[in-house]
Parts: C-alpha cells; structure tokens; sequence
C-alpha cells in the first residue's frame, strides 16, 4: 500500500494540515493501493499563497528561461515513462500496453508541441504595420487546475504546461480517484528545478478542494476539465470572483456512416468507442447508419464487440480494461437496464460481469440496435462501453439527429464523398469533427460546443486561454 498522503506546496512534500485519509482503489481487483490526503481550506490557502507570491518574479520570466524548464521536464518524463504507465495502469486500470503507447505518450506529446508553440509565440507585437499600438500578451496570475481520472495526465499536459509556458503558477488538483499519475508528474516538475510555488498539488474532492480553488478570491483563472455537473457548480462558484473559467466537459459523439464510407468505417467506430472502456469525453457514442447498410453495420458491430476482450491491467495485448469505479459501474449496468427496458435492441453485451469474472468493475462491450434519440442511452452521456446504433434515411436527418443533443465535442462522420463530407462537417454543431477515421494533428484546438463547455485546449489556443491581452497605443519604436 503507497503512502501518498502529502501535498506539494510551495517546493516541498509537505504533511496535510489535518488528517482525512481515503483509499484509491485498483478497479481490477477493487483492492486499495494507496492512501491520500483530502486536503482542507487550509492546505489550499497555502498552496494559493506560494502561488501568488512566486508568480511576481515568475511572470518575469524570460520565454527562453520557461523554454529551458520545460525541455528539462520532457528530459524528465522521457527517462521516467516506464514510471509513468504502470501509475496510470495502476490507479485506473488502463492495460499497459494502452498506458504506455495512447494515455503516456499524449502527455509526452503535449509537453513537446507546447516547446514548439511556446518558441513561436509572440508576447508582444504591432497590432498593425501602421499602427502605433502594440499588443501585449501577460500571464494572467494564479490558476487552478481541476482534472479528471479518464484521461489523467493528458488533462494534466493540457493545462499545468501551458500555464507554465504563459508565466502563470497553479495549483493542481487531480482526480482523487487517479491521483498517482499526478503525483508522479509533480516529481518530475521537482526534479526540474521549476521555482518553489510555481507548481503547487493539493489533493481533495470536488465539495472541498474543489470548491475552494472555484472560489478563491486569490485565484485568477479556474480551467476544468470533468462533468458538465461540476462544470456547472464550478462556474456558479467563480462567479462571485469574476475569475476566467475555462471549461472542458462531456459528450454524446454522433458518427455518421454513410452508405459510401470507407469499408472498416463500423468496425473502427466500435474500436473507438470500446477504447479506455469507453471513458473518454469525445467518443463516438451514437452511431448512425444509413438505411441501405443498416443490416450490414448491425451485424459488423456485433461482431466486432464480441471480438474485443476484457481484462487486467496487467495482461499484456489488446484489450480493455474496466472502468474507473464502483459508482461509475453501477451507473453504467443501470444505463444498459433502462436501454433493454426503453426497447432497445440488445445487439452485443448486456449489464452482466463478463465471463470468469467476479471482481472489478468490468462491463462487456454493448451495443444496441433500433435506439431513437429519445431514449436515456441516446442521451445521457454513459461513459462505459456501450454504443447505440440509429438508422436514418437522408443526410438532412442525420444532421439533425447528430445535433439534438446538449453537447458538441465530437462528431464523426464516414463518407468517400468529399464535397458531401464538408458539406456536413459545417454543419455539425461540436468543436472537432473527426472525417473518415483520421485524428487532429498536434498542435489544433480541442474544445466544446454547447454544454460541452467553452475552451479550447492544446497549440496556440491552449496558450491564449491563459494570458490576459493589453493593447497600449503610442508605442513608440
Ligand atoms: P467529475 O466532474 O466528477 O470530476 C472531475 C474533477 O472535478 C475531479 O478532480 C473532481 O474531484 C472535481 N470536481 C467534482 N465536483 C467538483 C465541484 N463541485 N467543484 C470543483 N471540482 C469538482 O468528472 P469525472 O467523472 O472525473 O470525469 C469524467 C467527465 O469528464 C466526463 O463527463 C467526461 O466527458 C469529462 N471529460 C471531458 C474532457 C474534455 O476535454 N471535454 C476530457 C476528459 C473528460
């Protein structure tokens, strides 16, 4: 069992002011691992203090120093990766192979496209060749940083580099469910000499430390990334301060499958949904087929779900791993009830522990047929393995059934049609529209239309949402 109980404050691991021990639980095997703190008001008063006092000589700070830093912490998560995988695998039961080449590499990969922005963004500019103005970009201060377990050190690499590469300084709150990966990362920004305060990790829930940092007067900018629930409760606690809330919340991905799509267009679709047990706020969750292939994609999905495997972190290969708790397991069985109860079709799967399993929070891979749009698997966001397949018959009504819905993160569409692919990304209301299989480059904007929230993570924009911008006129050369 780890010890994990203290926080990183001002430099240094330091005791929580006052004990609140919780367990953080293997999902494989519902065992506890490891013991943290819950931190108090008090614990994170003081991180936010040595947050505010270190940022007024590191808002100083030099784009080459912050350059510097940051090449030393990639040098950092590069030697201790292997670390890294088995925190990951470990705290939210991703199988190792999967920790290693998707969860550990995305936060390798955003802390090296940051460098690479961060070298060519420009602090202060002309706003205009004949202008006199000058646009002055600043760090906007002390941020809190709230993630989530689902993908912790991706979240983590969105938000703790660029407030780094801005000139900010932050205090960190994981997931108290995931918290290892976290505390891992805070080692290695220790071993690379950042300035004491700069980086602060308080552990807690969201009712406390949560809400806390939400609503700390000291606290310039909040950026979240979680449940459009707390997403919600955050904004209503910022408020009062007026401080910068940079949401990142749910989804209810459409993939739109046309008839013409490419001929692995459903078995991918079943792939990236089944993908991290199907905890992942852009998956494609609501596959929607075209009439004329409807049989045929029925029968392609179920194939594929069965042939995906579920089991321990620990087992090497392809296959899923279970999902991050109990609370979020049984959530997950009740969703499947109510889609057998509502009519849906069960196609693959079902609310059963898979077989020869009697212990974690495994879920079989699910997919249901004949769903309408109405029904609580259509649109509440399950955030299991589970897939609901609706027909259509025109693209008109595919559009407006992508569409109906709360969210706007992801949607997916599946067409060798290029005129028709655009014509239909436009009019998809989300803030990435993945076409025919292929992901974003490193570097474009991740965010949300509607309740999915309203920032924009990742390159340029993730930079931007940490900086206050001045115009000054007269600026005389
Ligand atoms: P969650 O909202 O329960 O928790 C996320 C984080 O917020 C945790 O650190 C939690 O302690 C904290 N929190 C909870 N309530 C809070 C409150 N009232 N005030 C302040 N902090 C609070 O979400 P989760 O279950 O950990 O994560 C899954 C959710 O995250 C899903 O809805 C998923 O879609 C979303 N997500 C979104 C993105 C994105 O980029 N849009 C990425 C990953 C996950």
């Amino acid at each position: 069992m780890l010890d994990k109980r203290k926080f990183y404050i001002n430099g240094k691991w330091v005791a929580p002011s006052k004990p609140n021990d919780l367990d953080v639980i293997d999902p494989c095997t519902e065992d506890s691992i490891a013991t943290i703190s819950l931190g108090s008001k008090e614990d994170t008063n003081a991180a936010v203090s040595a947050a505010k006092a270190a940022f007024e000589s590191w808002k100083e700070s030099s784009k080459e120093e912050r350059v510097a830093l940051l090449e030393k912490l990639l040098n950092i998560y590069k030697k201790r990766y292997s670390e890294m995988v088995d925190a990951i695998s470990l705290e939210m039961g991703a199988p190792a192979d999967w920790s290693k080449d998707v969860q550990t590499a995305s936060g390798q990969s955003h802390i090296e496209d940051f460098i690479l922005r961060l070298k060519e963004f420009e602090f202060d500019k002309k706003f205009s060749p004949e202008s006199n103005n000058r646009i002055c970009y600043e760090p906007i201060g002390v941020c809190g940083l709230i993630t989530p377990w689902n993908w912790p050190i991706n979240q983590i690499g969105l938000k703790v580099v660029p407030a780094f590469a801005t000139g900010c300084t932050m205090i960190l709150k994981p997931s108290e469910l995931a918290p290892l990966s976290a505390m891992l990362f805070a080692e290695m920004i220790d071993e690379a000499g950042f300035p004491p305060g700069v980086f602060n990790l308080v552990n807690g829930d969201g009712a406390g430390v949560g809400t806390d940092i939400s609503s700390h007067p000291d606290i310039n900018l909040v950026s979240f990334t979680g449940s459009t629930r707390a997403g919600r409760l955050i904004s209503k606690n910022a408020a009062e301060t007026i401080k910068r809330v940079c949401l990142e919340l749910g989804g209810k991905g459409g993939n739109i499958v046309f008839a013409d799509s490419y001929p692995n267009a459903v078995r991918d679709g079943i792939r990236n949904v089944m993908s991290n047990s199907g905890q992942s706020c852009d998956a494609p969750t609501r596959m929607l087929v075209e009439k004329s292939i409807y049989e045929r994609a029925i029968k392609e999905a179920a194939d594929e779900a069965n042939l995906i495997k579920v089991d321990h972190a620990s087992k090497k290969g392809d296959h899923i791993g279970p999902v991050i708790s109990k609370t979020q397991y049984d959530k997950i069985v009740n969703l499947i009830q109510s889609g057998i109860d509502e009519g849906a079709t069960l196609a693959a799967g079902g609310p059963e522990l898979p077989n020869g399993m009697n212990k974690g929070y495994f879920i079989k891979p699910t997919i249901f047929t004949n769903v309408t749009n109405d029904m609580r698997i259509a649109k509440e966001e399950i955030f299991g393995p589970v897939l609901s397949i609706i027909p259509f018959e025109t693209e008109e009504e595919a559009i407006k059934i992508v569409n109906d819905t709360e969210y706007g993160l992801g949607n997916y569409l599946q067409t060798e049609d290029k005129e028709k692919a655009k014509r239909v990304s436009r009019k998809l209301n989300a803030g990435i529209i993945y076409v025919n299989g292929i992901g974003p480059d490193a570097g474009t904007p991740f965010g949300g239309f509607k309740q999915s929230g309203n920032g924009r993570e990742g390159g340029v924009w993730g930079l931007e949402e940490y900086l206050e911008v001045k115009t000054v006129t007269d600026w005389k050369e």
